[in-house]
């Protein structure tokens, strides 16, 4: 099963895909965090692609592309695979179409997180994310039981260096402007499975196992 998760930054992607893993057994492929990688390993795609993420901007679509191409061909994404944060854009959606298709393959579902954008706003701001195994917190919506400490490996807490309120106004209208554009291009396949995103955690996961059947 291929699915893509789609949502506006901080919808609850990466909280729900890591839900989702152990639920169907298949990998998350979250290009932002790809990015994120590349940044840490010092390379100069990740160097690059830093220019754009910290003004909010997409990184330019063949560095990204680039990056799913080569994940989805792996050994672990046999049985299918979870995108999460690709596609951005229209183009993107398009190529990865193509690419697909080149492929033998289809998209599945595409799981559309529906929220307001001031609770965005509030749980950006307030996202912390483990240096060490990448799980996902919230100060006040999710806290860890020791304040800047990772309950599963004790690993230190961060927040993102994009989670500021100005960049986070500028990834909101890109999303709005370049992203949401992709309900109505999935719609179109009839892909669209919306999830309401507001609530409970674990009310959301039961609402996305859900709408896929
Ligand atoms: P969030 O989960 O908050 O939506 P991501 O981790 O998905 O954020 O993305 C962070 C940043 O990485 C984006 O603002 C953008 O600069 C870059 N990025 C991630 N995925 C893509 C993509 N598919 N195309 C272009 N840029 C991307
Ligand atoms: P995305 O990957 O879509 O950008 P995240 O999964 O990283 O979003 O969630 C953004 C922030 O919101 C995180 O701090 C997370 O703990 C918090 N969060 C996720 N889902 C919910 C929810 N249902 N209610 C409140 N906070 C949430
Ligand atoms: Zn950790």
């Amino acid at each position: 099963m291929n699915i893509v998760l789609l949502g506006p930054p901080g919808a609850g992607k990466g909280t729900q895909a890591k839900r989702m893993i152990q639920q169907y057994g298949i990998p998350q492929i979250s290009t932002g965090d790809m990015l994120r990688a590349a940044l840490k390993a010092g390379t100069e795609l990740g160097l690059e692609a830093k220019k754009f993420m910290d003004k909010g901007a997409l990184v330019p679509d063949t560095v990204v592309v680039g990056l799913v191409k080569e994940r989805i061909q792996q050994a672990d994404c046999a049985k299918g695979y979870m995108l999460d944060g690709f596609p951005r854009n229209v183009s993107q959606a398009k190529t990865l179409d193509g690419m697909l298709k080149d492929l033998g393959q289809k998209i599945d579902h595409v799981v559309s997180i529906e929220v307001p954008d001031a609770e965005l706003v509030k749980r950006l701001t307030g996202r912390r994310t483990c240096r060490d195994c990448g799980a996902g917190y919230h100060v006040m919506f999710d806290p860890p039981k020791k304040d800047g400490v990772c309950d599963k490996c004790q690993g230190q807490l961060y927040q993102r260096d994009d989670d500021n309120e100005a960049t986070v106004s500028s990834r909101l209208k890109v999303y709005n402007d370049q992203t949401k554009p992709l309900i109505d291009y999935y719609q179109g396949q009839s892909k669209i499975r919306g999830v309401h995103g507001v609530g409970d955690m674990a009310e959301i996961f039961a609402r996305i196992v859900k709408v896929l059947g």
